[in-house]
């Protein structure tokens, strides 16, 4: 599957779509677990995005680097910087790469080098460690993308905020890991993908 500036917008502007549905659920989950303030952090950042790519994008790169931009300077909080360097990682790879299942793989590794999370933390990297290699073979679908998300419920978080709560954070969805779904599940619905 290989990406490119129109299929990236598309994705990006489902995925804006969904976070602004889905803003007030977000910050619900982020209540109990945290500070309540994930869902609106993710739609802050996401109305950024979409006016960037309101001017469409030069090339693929451009795009990454306009999207990682606009998340790094508004989403704020321990989102902001990860979702920012996913998106800043894929702007590296895509110089050599347009395959979406290599640039979302050098993405996770970002997330991962940023925030020291491993699977297990209860963090998005629950949901991108689980499906990236979905994404990559070809199988990614919407049950799996429910799967990875449900399966955050029942972990004890070791990062970010939730992790404060130590054992108490069990028995809720991870609120990062419900947005990235729903990166997931926007780039499952893009046409030409
Ligand atoms: P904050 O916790 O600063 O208010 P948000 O509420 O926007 O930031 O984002 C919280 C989400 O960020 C968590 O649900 C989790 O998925 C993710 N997160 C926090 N710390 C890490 C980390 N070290 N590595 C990966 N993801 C993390
Ligand atoms: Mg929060
Ligand atoms: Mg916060």
């Amino acid at each position: 599957m290989t990406l490119t500036v129109d299929t990236l917008t598309s994705w990006m502007n489902n995925f804006a779509d969904k976070i602004e549905v889905n803003k007030q659920y977000l910050s619900d989950l982020d209540t109990p677990i945290g500070d309540g303030d994930h869902g609106f952090n993710m739609s802050r950042g996401m109305k950024a995005v979409r006016e960037k790519l309101t001017t469409k994008s030069v090339d693929l790169q451009a795009g990454f680097k306009n999207i990682a931009m606009a998340l790094i300077s508004t989403v704020g909080g321990a989102s902001g910087p990860l979702y920012g360097t996913a998106f800043l990682e894929m702007a590296k790879k895509s110089s050599s790469t347009d395959d979406l299942g290599e640039l979302l793989k050098a993405a996770l590794a970002g997330i991962q080098n940023r925030g020291g999370a491993k699977p297990g933390d209860k963090t998005m990297v629950d949901v991108w460690s689980e499906l990236v290699p979905e994404v990559k073979a070809g199988t990614l679908s919407k049950d799996k993308i429910e799967r990875a998300v449900e399966s955050t419920k029942d972990m004890v978080a070791k990062k970010g905020r939730a992790s404060y709560l130590g054992e108490r954070s069990k028995g809720h969805v991870d609120p990062g890991s419900e947005s990235s779904g729903y990166l997931f599940e926007a780039l499952l619905e893009t046409e030409g993908l």
